[in-house]
């Protein structure tokens, strides 16, 4: 008989994690889940109104609001917490205020013994899960970022979509900062193990151009919906079931997320977008791409930009 519950504590029920905590109550992930939000009034009505859809769920999950001493007991922590852009504004843009708003999350959960995983997906991501790590102390194996796990999936769809294959048949990854100087790996990009480099050769009605402006689409969507919507939360929020499943089920998935690097891809002491395998454990793994020349001159420019923008962090 098992006799570990799961319990995951959400940190920040607006928009990102309310959706995030609906989606992970439709897809029965854990045993628990605690909500936290300096709005605490909405994260009690959160708590009411989820829990009255229970009888439709897949499988019982407690739901309640909270505080800091329930992360005692918490197998993961996700915070997605703090201030999200205004149209116009960059995801650099907030790295001194979610900064100084994280210093006070994290603080408060060690404070209580918290001794899991930490799943982050404030933006700046990268930035923050750097922030996270640092505060927190725990081994970097234990502080992940949601990186570009959701570009991934932007860039999985749309190319999907353009050659009319089912998405989840595309592999390709999206690598770097969450932000505008992502890249794609066009080298290792495939459809189910067939190079897109061939799709576009056997097909004229493919062309090159068009696989430019898909990431361009990819790396510009948080803008595009923002300027419709006015924030971005449920790709957000599948990526982030996605993950805390992988987590919580020991799954040894592959998905592209926030990881210290120390030396792996030349590159030392920064959180980036990389493909890791993630169990338990946290990550278990960087997996090591071939970039070719562009690629890695790309990455390289990435972590620059990261670094240059940490300032607040080493602040701290
Ligand atoms: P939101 O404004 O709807 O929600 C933020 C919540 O944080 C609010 O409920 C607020 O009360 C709470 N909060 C602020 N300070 C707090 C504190 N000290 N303690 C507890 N709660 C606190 O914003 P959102 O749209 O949900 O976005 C949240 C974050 O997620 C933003 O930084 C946004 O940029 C980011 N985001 C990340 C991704 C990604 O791919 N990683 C995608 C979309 C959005």
């Amino acid at each position: 008989m098992k006799n570990h519950v799961n319990r995951v504590v959400l940190i920040g029920t607006g928009a990102v994690g309310s959706s995030y905590a609906f989606a992970l109550l439709n897809q029965g992930v854990t045993e628990e889940l605690v909500l936290i939000d300096l709005n605490k009034e909405k994260s009690e009505g959160d708590a009411m109104d989820l829990n009255h859809g229970m009888p439709f769920a897949p499988g019982p999950t407690k739901i309640w609001f909270g505080d800091y001493s329930d992360c005692k007991d918490a197998d993961i922590v996700v915070i997605s917490a703090g201030a999200n852009q205004k149209p116009g504004e960059t995801r650099l843009d907030l790295v001194e205020k979610n900064t100084r708003i994280f210093k006070g999350i994290v603080e408060q959960v060690m404070a209580n013994s918290f001794d899991g995983i930490f799943l982050v997906a404030t933006n700046p991501v990268d930035i923050l899960s750097y922030a996270v790590w640092k505060i927190s102390g725990f081994p970097k194996e234990r502080v992940i970022g949601t990186g570009t796990i959701l570009d991934t999936a932007r860039f999985r769809y749309l190319l999907g979509d353009y050659f009319n294959v089912d998405t989840r048949n595309v592999h390709a990854y999206i690598i770097g900062e969450h932000g505008d100087t992502e890249l794609p790996v066009w080298s290792h990009a495939n459809i189910a193990g067939s190079q897109i480099s061939h799709w576009i050769n056997q097909e004229s009605n493919y062309k090159q151009e068009d696989l430019e402006q898909i990431f361009l689409n990819v790396r510009d969507a948080a803008y595009h919906i923002i300027e419709r919507k006015g924030a971005t939360y449920y790709g957000i929020a599948m990526g982030l079931v996605r993950l805390t499943k992988a987590l919580l089920q020991n799954e040894n998935s592959v998905l592209t997320v926030s990881a210290y690097l120390d030396g792996e891809y030349g590159q030392k002491d920064v959180y980036i977008g990389v493909p890791a395998v993630v169990n338990r454990n946290g990550i278990r793994q960087i997996i090591h791409l071939d970039l070719d020349e562009t690629e890695k001159v790309k990455f390289a420019h990435s972590v620059k930009i990261l670094k240059q923008n940490m300032e607040p962090v080493f602040k701290i």
